[in-house]
């Protein structure tokens, strides 16, 4: 775990644009005419320029080398040739980006044109994120996505003729009208694919999605009657660890599953803690300054008010004390779990001790297995993972502070 700040950087942008808005869908994303790409991009490219600056008045180090590279969404592959182009030109300007960085970018199936993909190899890109959901053509179409299996095998056969061969697929656990059996079959298709990774989410309910607002006051239009209960949801998740894991897919986070060395290397940094600076509407940064402290910063989600102009930056400083309870929630989602030595080291034995002795009682209770170095989730304990996480709330003093 590196938490120096001497680091490579990694880079986080985001493309909040879709075609149609998915039923469950929670982030800050949305369908805009295709006349916004460009100025949202220039927008973007306006602030990796400042960043310097920006990072230089907050006292905090922003690397020049940059290991990975990540656009998120939204629906990244939706943007034009020229716009990719301009963007990762304007990255490797500002940056140092290493020649083996990993490069991903996030695409909707379907949604990705012979000339966008070109772009994107000719930017370097390496790594295909695929946002699937479900094998089922049912499924998909009533949770909003437009693509069908059909085009998903057709999409990766095009992907892997331009060369790309890291390839994630995402299914979610838990999706309306989903059946063990049906959920089966999208594990099946998905292993019959071969792609080296897969991210397996089980559906979150909250009020900031169209199905989860349904789910909370009731309503018939997103099928919200016919989500899975929340025990069949855990049984479909614990299938798909089971059957990825038997196939050479290996648990490596709550939701990440891959081949020994296909991992992803950006999503790893956020867990272990490694700098990264978030570009875009919605995007969150963690930069280090001298002293050990980590600013948090996190950009606006209002797309109007991005366009128009530059917009202030929400920033809150984690103190050592705060870093310590993220060591433990960030670390405890990896299977590798967290080292007591490592956590000693950075923070010191005294401020573990606290921890460890909760460590023990959520062992006792089958929630934590700890052999006496490192402490890990159990299966049970990855199904109440943020119940685990809770636990490490408040066993240090000395909070965040907002700047
Ligand atoms: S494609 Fe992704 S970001 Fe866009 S609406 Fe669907 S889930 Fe949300």
């Amino acid at each position: 775990m590196d938490a120096s700040g001497s680091a490579a950087l990694g880079l986080y942008i985001s493309i909040p644009f879709c075609r149609s808005k998915c039923t469950y869908c929670n982030f800050a994303s949305g369908v805009y005419p295709a006349s916004q790409h460009a100025r949202y991009v220039q927008r973007v490219i306006e602030d990796t320029g400042a960043a310097g600056l920006w990072a230089q008045d907050m006292g905090v180090q922003l690397p020049r080398r940059v290991d990975t590279i990540y656009l998120g969404g939204g629906t990244p592959s939706l943007l034009a040739p020229e716009l990719v182009e301009q963007l990762f030109s304007a990255l490797r300007t500002r940056f140092s980006v290493d020649p083996d960085a990993e490069i991903t970018v996030e695409c909707a199936p379907g949604q990705l044109s012979d000339e966008t993909l070109a772009a994107l190899v000719r930017a370097g890109v390496n790594r295909i994120s695929l946002g699937v959901q479900s094998f089922i053509d049912r499924e998909a179409q009533e949770s909003g996505r437009l693509h069908t299996r059909a085009i998903v095998l057709d999409d990766l056969r095009r992907l892997r003729a331009a060369g790309l061969s890291n390839l994630n697929i995402d299914l979610i656990a838990g999706l309306a009208g989903q059946t063990l059996a049906s959920w089966q079959e999208s594990v099946s298709v998905l292993l019959e694919t071969g792609v080296p990774h897969a991210s397996v989410y089980m559906l979150e309910v909250d009020e900031d999605s169209r199905l989860g607002r349904e789910l909370l006051a009731g309503g018939a239009r997103y099928h919200a009657g016919l989500v899975p209960t929340e025990e069949a949801i855990a049984r479909m998740y614990e299938q798909a660890i089971e059957r990825l894991a038997a196939a050479g897919l290996a648990q490596y986070e709550i939701s990440n599953f891959a081949r020994p060395g296909a991992e992803s290397l950006h999503n790893l940094r956020y867990w272990q803690r490694r700098p990264y600076l978030g570009l875009g509407l919605d995007a969150s940064s963690a930069l280090h300054e001298p002293e050990g402290y980590v600013l948090r910063a996190n950009t606006t989600d209002d797309l109007t008010a991005y366009l128009a102009a530059p917009q202030p930056v929400e920033t809150a400083w984690l103190s050592p004390a705060s870093q310590h309870e993220e060591a433990w929630f960030l670390g405890l989602r990896l299977n590798a779990g967290v080292r007591i030595a490592d956590l000693e080291r950075e923070f010191g034995p005294a401020a573990v001790a606290p921890a460890l002795a909760r460590v023990r009682q959520l062992a006792s209770s089958g929630l934590l297995a700890f052999d006496g170095k490192t402490a890990r989730l159990t299966p049970q304990g990855r199904l109440l993972s943020n119940d685990v996480f809770q636990e490490f709330l408040g066993l240090v003093p000395d909070h965040t502070g907002v700047a």
